[in-house]
């Protein structure tokens, strides 16, 4: 039985149209095309097969490379009285066979499976006989060979075109420069693939960066003013300060727990259940955490300490915001973060080669920290998008950041990191700077140095500011074995010579904490609004405990903020609301509009 993609969107996810991309996609995949589809995270890839699949007669293959991910789109696609499955190494043999039952007598639109199991003779044996609408192959940059994710199994995938010539093929990714693009069509033999690609942006992300002054206390700060009420992730470079971070939160009074590597593979399990499941739960976490986690109302991404490259950080953020409701990425650094992460990179034992370019990764990621101007149109240019307007909506855009002429100081830092002979860090030489009367300068006779006290006129967090942004700037760079000791670099001598001037930001002063609370109280003004927006949370909250599932797979954060604007009264209004769809009215409707009614009445 044939069904129409835009009634199918309308009536099982309750969406009013499709996404420009989405709608294109669509069509091309129903007149049986192959698609490379490349959409930045949120971007709605998943729509892309899985109408198609329902609205083409048999079954569509998902083809994923995490269970949990899998495990999940299912138990989404359920809520909305999808017919769909998975097949993947967790199940019990009979649940496996009952689901390949399944398969064979057409009672699935779609069937979820990871790549080793799609390939064993069983499940193509299975599928000769069974009648699959498409193949969708997630995550398809694991194809890539000079990815973090490859996985071999994916290289075979190529033999679903072999064996299914007039079957529509889609790979989906939301990470691929234009090499890995190549790449992907040319492993999974797509060469006539259309190419899908959108825009990186992810507009309703804004971006921020911070001078590290105490850590805690900021992020403290931005805790309190702006998240309270919300989920979010916080980044940290080692597990010591993933547990101390998160053991200090819950002093706080935050629900925070911490992620590592480091955990038992049980105690991650239950911390990831939680953050799931919570409302307000606050992840504190190594980089270990994030793949694979689809919760679409992450409201921010802090970094305590700098990631290691910018690819790391736009990944790391894109974990927020994912429902298109605004979201906070949100950083602080300093000097000391450049030289744990240059001592890393040095100790780490790769090539030299390899060196290099992690030492490159990490001074484009300074260099971001410093700018002066919009983060986002940096960041897109970074990734090849060169024709994005500012955005106004980082901290840049916002509140413009002053400059000022450092040439002068600038060459006082740098003569001093010269006279002292390239081998001491950032405290002594503003000591020295400034003129101190200490008994250690005494002993190495820094005291009788041309530029002992010859910065007496800057403060200590002036002077440290230079000196980062020298570094960041690459005029300085740090010696990795010499214990955060600065040393001079080749660009740094136009500078010394007087024959170019340079521009520096000027630090912010901490700002008197404004209260600026984010989502998802934004957009809700008035106390009636908030009052409703919590009585729906709770009686989602009710219903997902009842099933054992995270609360935004009965209704997203956006379709709530939906329902306290329109204060729907009847199911048709209900139904009117973004998200909504047939099976979700049916099983949840008279739940929500008895709420709604409730707090209205009150
Ligand atoms: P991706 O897989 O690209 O990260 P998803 O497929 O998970 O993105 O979609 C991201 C979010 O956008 C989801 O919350 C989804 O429900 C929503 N979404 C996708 N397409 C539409 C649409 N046409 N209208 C409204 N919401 C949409
Ligand atoms: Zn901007």
């Amino acid at each position: 039985m044939e069904r129409d993609p835009e009634t199918l969107l309308h009536s099982v996810f309750g969406f009013e149209q499709f996404r420009p991309l989405q709608k294109q996609v669509v069509d091309h995949v129903m007149d049986g095309g192959d698609a490379l589809v490349l959409m930045p995270t949120g971007g709605g890839k998943s729509l892309c097969y899985q109408i198609p699949a329902m609205a083409r007669g048999g079954t569509g293959i998902v083809v994923s490379p995490l269970i949990a991910l899998m495990d999940d789109q299912v138990a989404a696609l359920v809520q909305s009285g999808v017919r769909a499955a998975c097949l993947h190494s967790g199940l019990a043999a009979g649940e496996a066979r009952a689901i390949e039952q399944e398969l064979l007598t057409g009672e699935l639109d779609l069937l979820y499976v990871a790549p080793e199991r799609l390939l064993t003779p069983r499940m193509q044996e299975l599928l000769q006989r069974a009648e699959p609408a498409l193949f969708a192959i997630d995550e398809a940059h694991c194809v890539s060979q000079w990815g973090h994710d490859f996985r071999p199994e994916y290289l075979q995938l190529a033999v679903l075109g072999r064996q299914w010539p007039h079957v529509p093929r889609l790979a989906l990714t939301a990470t691929a420069d234009p090499r890995t693009r190549e790449e992907i069509l040319e492993r999974l033999e797509m060469p006539a693939a259309e190419r899908f690609i959108s825009s990186f942006d992810r507009p309703n992300i804004r971006y921020r960066v911070t001078e590290k002054k105490n850590a805690r206390q900021q992020l403290k700060a931005f805790l309190e003013n702006e998240q309270r009420g919300n989920a979010g992730i916080v980044y940290c470079l080692s597990r010591k300060k993933v547990d101390d971070t998160a053991e200090w939160l819950q002093g706080q009074g935050w629900e925070a727990l911490p992620y590592h590597a480091g955990l038992s593979a049980e105690q991650r399990r239950r911390h990831q259940d939680r953050f799931l499941s919570g409302d307000a739960v606050i992840m504190v976490a190594t980089i270990a955490f994030g793949m694979g986690i689809d919760k679409p109302d992450v409201r921010f991404v802090a970094h305590l300490d700098l990631p290691r490259s910018l690819e790391a950080y736009y990944q790391e953020t894109g974990r927020a915001g994912r429902d298109g409701l605004p979201a906070d990425a949100w950083l602080v650094y300093g000097l000391q973060d450049v030289i744990l992460l240059r001592q890393m990179i040095e100790s780490s034992g790769a090539d030299a080669e390899r060196r290099r370019v992690e030492r490159q990764k990490l001074e484009d990621m300074l260099g971001f920290c410093e700018l002066a101007n919009c983060r986002r149109q940096a960041l897109l240019a970074h990734f090849g998008e060169t024709d994005h307007p500012p955005c106004g909506n980082c901290d840049t855009c916002q509140e413009p950041p002053e400059t000022w002429d450092a040439t002068d100081a600038a060459r006082k830092a740098l003569s001093c990191v010269w006279r002292t002979g390239q081998r001491f860090g950032v405290t002594h030489l503003v000591n020295v700077l400034q003129g101190a009367d200490q008994e250690r300068i005494r002993q190495l006779g820094h005291d009788r140095l041309s530029t002992w006290g010859i910065g007496e006129d800057m403060d200590t967090a002036q002077w440290r500011g230079v000196f980062r942004q020298l570094v960041a700037h690459g005029l300085l760079t740090v010696d990795p074995d010499g214990y955060g000791a600065l040393r001079l670099t080749e660009q740094c001598r136009p500078v010394l010579r007087g024959e170019t001037r340079l521009t520096l930001r000027l630090d912010r002063k901490p700002r008197k904490a404004g209260r600026r609370q984010r989502q998802p109280g934004e957009g809700l003004q008035d106390a009636a609004s908030h009052e409703l927006f919590e009585a729906l949370r709770a009686c989602r909250r009710r219903l997902a405990e009842e099933q054992g599932i995270p609360p935004y797979m009965v209704f997203h954060d956006s379709t709530l903020m939906e329902m306290v604007a329109a204060r729907p009264e009847t199911r048709e209004a209900l139904a009117a609301v973004n998200g909504v769809g047939e099976h979700k009215l049916e099983r949840y409707g008279d739940e929500f509009l008895e709420a709604i009614r409730e707090v209205i009445t009150s």
